[in-house]
């Protein structure tokens, strides 16, 4: 089962430390929620993993190889990474873009005939068949969204990082992409992402981490990593974990 870890993760910006001395071992079959309050480095960690950020000290691995030793070709076949605020360069067909997706497998060669059946299944998993069509700078934010997943899904990865992937999705197509992410994980890949949602954070991951000032504050299985403790030593609030009629919730009462 593939692994990806950090070991000793240090990222200063500006002379400012951002993370320091973060070890995590992510096993893939598994949705891991990364959490933590604005300016946390959840988005600094998640590049680190992804092999798009270059730590200050430490490193970020697949397994046995360090993620800056891979070849960049074969980094993009195993990890998807899916940034918070993509910039979509140009005004293209969803589908175009879809297809970029397959690009580390394709290099220059057009897509075969198995390259568009991989974009085809990655349209349906995100539901985007109907703007296959749509230049993207048409679409809602939510749908340009689900389109980006949809890239990130056609070249089919050992590892799919994604930064605040539902932030700006309805609810129905929020939990359409958590389902999505955890078909993903239980058919053997490995899911990354970072959430604001501390209740679907509960409720959809198998594995919660709650970085605050740079550091790992929790980890563990999300009801024994988002305790009331822990969420006011992150996030300076006082919150209640109650169950509602779907599952458990964090209810924010105030600040501390
Ligand atoms: P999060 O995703 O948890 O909100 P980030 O990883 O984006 O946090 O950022 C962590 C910290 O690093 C923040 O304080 C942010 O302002 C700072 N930071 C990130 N990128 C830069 C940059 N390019 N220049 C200066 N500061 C940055
Ligand atoms: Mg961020």
């Amino acid at each position: 089962m593939s692994v990806l870890s950090c070991t000793d993760l240090s990222v200063a910006i500006a002379a400012r430390p951002v993370l320091s001395g973060v070890d995590l071992t992510l096993s893939a079959g598994q949705v891991t929620a990364v959490v933590g309050p604005n300016g946390a480095g959840k988005s600094t960690l998640l590049a680190c993993l992804g092999g798009l950020r270059t730590p200050t000290t430490g490193f970020a691995s697949l397994g046995e190889t360090r993620l800056l030793d891979l070849p960049p070709r074969e980094r993009a076949q195993r990890l998807a990474f899916l940034p918070q605020t993509p910039e979509i360069a140009w005004a293209v067909e969803a589908r175009t873009l879809i297809e970029l997706g397959r690009i580390p497998f394709t290099g220059a060669r057009g897509l075969s005939v198995e390259d568009r059946a991989a974009v085809d299944r990655a349209m349906a998993a995100a539901h985007v068949e109907a703007f296959e069509h749509r230049i993207v700078d048409t679409l809602s934010g939510g749908e340009r969204a689900r389109v980006l997943i949809a890239r990130a899904l056609a070249g089919e990865p050992e590892w799919l990082l994604a930064d605040e992937p539902l932030t700006g999705l309805d609810p129905a197509h929020q939990l359409d992409a958590a389902d999505l992410f955890r078909d993903l994980a239980s058919k053997g890949a490995g899911v990354v992402v970072t959430l604001h949602d501390l209740s679907l954070a509960l409720r959809t991951a198998d594995r919660v981490i709650v970085l605050a000032d740079g550091g790992v504050l929790s980890d563990g299985p999300p009801a024994s990593a988002l305790t009331p403790d822990i969420l006011r030593r992150a996030y300076g609030v006082e919150a209640a974990v109650t169950s509602g009629p779907g599952g458990p919730l964090i209810d924010v009462l105030g600040r501390s």
